[in-house]
């Protein structure tokens, strides 16, 4: 069986060479993510051009994702490089980057002293360390340590409950999203996002045309959540920082809501951070690690991530492998489900959607494995896998840019194809190609979306069943078994 949830894994010095940026594709990798938040142009441009060639050379399709860092407040530099800070101290946070020390820890935001007010909290490293506002000084907000623990240089600082002047954008932002223009990025994913205009920004510098995935990582961008979903492509469940913005025991019922109403609204979704954490040490996961990967392709996201698993852990290549072989494991007991599931999309209704969904339901009645789909924006193709079919999804399409995005579509293969002046004869090379890599077999039924005149954008209207070369339009018989297939050369 194809697995059908997408992986993401992010590329750093533990996968820093075009060998085992290979292993990784080997072992299922479906994303690449670059992390902005770490690593100059020159590191991100060697792996943006490893992925691109392991990906040819293994005939995988492969997305680049670019993460852009966005406006996270961090401290400054601290005088000894780290500062242990013990419960109950009281330590004085001072606004600027400059360097200080435990009594004077700079935080590289101006208005500190305006916009944290006493009572207010303050969570350093990833919440580790907590501190609450006792009093405000003239130049400076007093703390007392509420949970102690080692600050080091530029660790990432939040005051929750806070509201901040800080820009959507900074200025190594748009300057990082310029660089990305260059790379050709796939995909462009915004940390810190707080409403729709942070994405429209964004939108406004990014190639024209790229999805921009919103990270959900401040409690105010949950709270704004339908605002940012109707600027956005796709988003991220971003646990990390998420975890930190509101209480820890709140982020399963988060995540399984806002994985909910994405899907639900048609956009991407991805689920990320510690998911196979412990493997950043050893090469197996934790049981309840396991079950937070399955967690995530139950409630229906199309991809899980890996971060320091693959960027500056141990074992990389056996994380990957580890995501895949949970996936499938889990597709397998959901499948039959899906046989009958109800659909639930609420989309606008278009011609698109229409033609999706009845092609959805017909897989479903007539128990037919394959849907096929012709599109140019990878749109339709987007809009079957919203309704998780059981059936695969094969997507022909001659633009190449269509086809690194559908990497990320959940149950998607993305095969490249070249146009031909009429549905016609797409049909006829499609099905030549589905029997020819054993995709389907002779006499096996499928269902096809396409648009008449062919080749146009957003001209979805047609939905053909249809059986695998068969002149007589025989009865349609299941198929028995399907290549693994690569990609080499449209077909
Ligand atoms: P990060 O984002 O890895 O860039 O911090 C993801 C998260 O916060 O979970
Ligand atoms: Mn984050």
């Amino acid at each position: 069986m194809r697995r059908q949830t997408k992986i993401v894994a992010t590329m750093g010095p533990a996968v820093a060479s075009l060998g085992q940026v290979a292993e990784l594709i080997h072992a299922g990798l479906d994303v690449a993510r670059l992390n902005f938040s770490h690593g100059g142009h020159d590191t991100h441009r060697q792996f943006a051009g490893w992925v691109r060639e392991a990906a040819s050379d293994a005939g995988a399709n492969v997305a680049l994702l670019q993460d852009i860092q966005g406006p996270k407040l961090r401290l400054g530099i601290l005088h000894d490089g780290k500062v242990q800070l013990d419960r109950g101290e009281q330590v004085d946070l001072v606004p600027g980057a400059k360097s200080g020390d435990r009594s004077n820890i700079p935080v590289d935001y101006e208005h500190l002293l305006e916009d944290v007010a006493p009572g207010g909290s303050v969570l350093v490293a990833d919440g580790l360390v907590r501190l609450e506002v006792a009093e405000r000084l003239e130049d400076r907000l007093r703390c007392v340590v509420v949970a102690g623990g080692e600050l080091a240089d530029h660790k990432g600082v939040a005051f929750p409950g806070s509201s901040l002047r800080v820009p959507p954008l900074t200025d190594k932002d748009a300057a990082d999203i310029a660089f990305g223009r260059e790379l050709g990025v796939d995909y462009v994913a915004m940390s810190f996002v707080r409403s729709s205009e942070d994405i429209r920004q964004v939108a406004a510098l990014v190639e024209p045309g790229t999805p921009i995935i919103a990270k959900v990582e401040l409690a105010a961008a949950y709270e704004n959540l339908d605002d940012i979903m109707a600027a956005a492509d796709g988003v991220m469940v971003a646990r990390g920082d998420l975890g930190v913005e509101l209480p820890l025991e709140r982020i399963p019922l988060v995540q399984a809501d806002i994985l909910e109403r994405a899907n639900a609204a048609g956009l991407l979704t991805i689920t990320a951070t510690e998911m196979l954490q412990s493997m950043v040490e050893a090469p197996r996961p934790t049981r309840a690690e396991v079950t937070d990967v399955a967690t995530a392709v139950t409630e229906g996201t199309d991809a899980v991530m890996l971060s320091g698993e693959t960027a500056v852990g141990k074992y990389p290549v056996e994380a990957v492998r580890m995501m895949d072989t949970i996936c499938r494991e889990v597709e397998t007991g959901l499948r039959p489900q899906r046989r009958s599931a109800h659909l639930t999309l609420s989309s606008v209704p278009t011609f698109a959607s229409a033609i999706a969904k009845a092609a959805v339901e017909a897989a479903v009645d007539l128990d037919l494995s394959t849907i096929v789909a012709f599109t140019e924006t990878g749109s339709t193709a987007r809009l079957l896998s919203k309704y998780r079919p059981a059936s695969d999804i094969v997507a022909f399409t001659a633009r190449e840019a269509t086809l690194r995005r559908m990497a990320l579509y959940w149950g998607v293969r993305a095969v490249p194809f070249e146009r031909r002046a009429y549905t016609d004869l797409e049909i006829a090379a499609a099905e030549k190609y589905l029997e020819k890599e054993r995709l389907c077999t002779r006499g096996e039924g499928v269902v096809m979306v396409a648009g008449i005149p062919a080749n146009r954008q957003a001209s979805t209207n047609l939905m053909k069943l249809h059986v695998i070369g068969d002149r007589d339009r025989g009865v349609p018989s299941q198929r028995d078994g399907r290549s693994a297939g690569g990609l080499s050369g449209p077909v």
